[in-house]
């Protein structure tokens, strides 16, 4: 059983580990359930530094946002979701979920912190909301996970972004410097769509094997 002082201290770690990577005081505050007033003295002693800014709303923002950022969203929902399967609490999982996703795909990131809770907590139903806006569906035609509007079925790949991604590479250079696919010179739409997830799972199962 965990001691109280265990789960303070475990909270707090969490919370500077999410404001190491850019989120705001709300965010965090719904991620450890630590009072916003507590993180905002002991994280942002310095107020300047405190993120600022309209929240993320994402159930009208992914339907509309460009293939780039709809497939990175994917990527952070796809490793969210194994990292949720695998026991992870909520806030673990969407710290690692964010930190792969950084290490996996090319700067600049497309995806916030904040954009990423806000993606979870519509895909779970979790910290803003009880109802659900998204569930990840797998692409008949190249195997990746992508977020589509809850309770869809994938019967073609028509909205899956990385078959998009595949179909714009040779002639598109914002898409070919998001996902350099070395060493491959002209991937075919499964290595490239199973490239981006393989090398999010390469992470994962390192991460699992430390933390086992
Ligand atoms: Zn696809």
């Amino acid at each position: 059983m965990q001691s109280r002082v265990d789960r303070q201290i475990r909270a707090l770690a969490l919370a500077q580990q999410c404001a190491a990577h850019g989120a705001r005081v709300r965010t965090i505050s719904r991620i450890t359930g630590m009072n916003p007033r507590d993180l905002l003295r002991l994280l942002f002693p310095e107020r300047q530094s405190v993120p600022r800014g309209r929240a993320p709303d994402s159930p009208e923002w992914y339907h509309g946002a460009n293939l780039l950022y709809r497939a990175e969203a994917s990527i952070v929902m796809s490793i969210y979701r194994r990292l949720r399967t695998a026991d992870f609490s909520g806030g673990e999982a969407l710290l690692g979920a964010y930190r792969q996703y950084v290490g996996v795909c090319q700067p600049p990131h497309r995806i916030s912190f904040d954009r990423a809770f806000d993606l979870a907590a519509h895909t779970d139903g979790l910290w803003l909301t009880e109802s659900r806006s998204f569930s990840l569906v797998v692409c008949p035609a190249c195997h990746s996970e992508f977020l589509a509007a809850f309770g869809s079925v994938a019967l073609s790949n028509d909205q899956c972004p990385f078959c998009k991604l595949v179909q714009r590479y040779g002639t598109d250079p914002r898409v070919q410097s998001s996902f350099p696919a070395r060493p491959l010179v002209n991937p075919s739409p499964i290595q490239l769509g199973m490239l981006t997830l393989l090398r999010a799972s390469d992470h994962l199962s390192t991460r699992s094997r430390e933390s086992g």
